[in-house]
């Protein structure tokens, strides 16, 4: 018997009702980033290595995925149909986890701008068995568009669950929720302060939805500082409440009687002023955080999220607004290397709508 997860020790009713599988490699190791520290002149800088979240495939996604493809094995399903750009970490994700449960995972993958990672991003879950079909972007996610795929895996006996973009359902925030009460053990364990501040990028909401109502449950005081990097009809003030009322009525449906939705509200701050008006399009002060993260700390960020989301801490700290602050950033972007097999596969191999990743050219940090 392994044992029981932080969200399961809280409430112990919750286990007997919502379905989990151990995916992810739990708790990811908090460490203080010392020589970034000083040269910001910050009291106390920390990084929680979510990157290294699992051994094949690391990165935010895992913790969702623990629930959701639980959820999908309890429910009898046989595949899971998801969706995201060409690009989706999440894609990778869950295409990784469902081939180690045994689940067929089928993705539909939107037009995005090139970068090096949407190449290696594909082949990898090309090699994890994934099937994968280019889709138009305003396509991606329509209910026609769902229901045709969906209906495609039940003509083969293949019922599949829906997972929806980034994994961040109702269900896929408790990830996050179950991510603030492994923090709060670390806190109390003393491998950091209670950090006055968190940052962490903000796509489709879940990550930061999930640790601002877990922070707010688990009693700490610490702010979320979401820092979005997709455009405004995706996540905003009111997407994201939205998303802490539904995660807070899964809970309470489960028996768990928490109101902690108003202080979840209060404890997230999103920034918009990092995006650059693009996702995935790199901005001068994104790469400029990735470069330094690099080059100080040895950390692998990318430009697409977590770089941005970076550029909004640094930016933070030269203005001064961090100094007597406790500050924690979530390192949300997978670090585990592409296995050694990547390399032999050819790109032709891919459907050919995802070619053009391949052979044309990338944006300028990855080069
Ligand atoms: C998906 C993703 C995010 C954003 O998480 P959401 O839960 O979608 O807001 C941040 N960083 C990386 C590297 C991601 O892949």
């Amino acid at each position: 018997m392994t044992e029981t997860i932080p969200l399961f020790a809280e409430y112990p009713v919750l286990e007997a009702h919502i379905p989990y599988r151990s995916l992810a490699k739990l708790p990811t190791p908090v460490e203080r980033l010392a020589r970034l520290e000083d040269e910001l002149d910050l009291r106390e800088l920390y990084v929680k290595r979510d990157d290294q979240s699992g051994l094949e495939y690391g990165g935010n996604k895992v913790r969702k995925l623990e629930f959701l493809l639980a959820e999908a094995k309890t429910r009898g399903c046989k595949s899971v149909l998801t969706f995201g750009a060409a690009g989706s970490n999440h894609a990778l994700a869950t295409a990784v986890y469902a081939k180690q449960i045994g689940l067929r995972c089928v993705s539909l993958l939107a037009p995005q701008k090139n970068a090096r990672y949407v190449g290696l991003n594909l082949k990898r879950a090309y090699v994890a068995g994934s099937e994968m079909h280019a889709v138009p972007a305003r396509e991606v996610s329509q209910f026609k568009t769902v229901r045709h795929w969906a209906n495609e895996l039940l003509a083969e006996g293949c019922r599949p669950m829906i997972i929806p973009m980034g994994g961040s359902s109702a269900l896929g925030c408790l990830g996050f929720v179950n991510a603030a009460f492994e923090l709060r053990e670390q806190v109390r364990k003393d491998e950091l302060p209670e950090p006055d501040l968190l940052y962490v990028a903000l796509g489709t909401m879940g990550t930061a939805v999930g640790l601002a109502l877990g922070l707010a449950a688990a009693g700490l005081k610490t702010r979320v500082v979401a820092v979005r990097v997709v455009a405004d009809f995706i996540a905003s003030e009111r997407l994201c409440e939205r998303l802490i009322m539904r995660a807070t009525s899964l809970l309470n449906r489960h028996g768990v009687s928490i109101s902690a939705s108003q202080s979840a509200r209060d404890l997230l701050e999103i920034r918009h002023d990092f995006f650059g008006g693009n996702y995935a399009v790199y901005t001068p002060e994104g790469m400029e955080a990735v470069t330094l993260l690099r080059s100080t700390q040895s950390i692998g960020l990318e430009g697409t999220y977590t770089g941005k989301a970076m550029a909004a801490l640094l930016d933070d700290a030269r203005r001064g607004k961090l100094s007597n602050k406790v500050v924690l950033f979530w390192n949300t972007y997978s670090s585990v290397p592409p296995a050694k097999q990547l390399m032999d596969i050819d790109y032709h191999d891919l459907p050919e709508a995802f070619h053009r990743y391949f052979n044309r050219p990338v944006q300028e940090l990855d080069r």
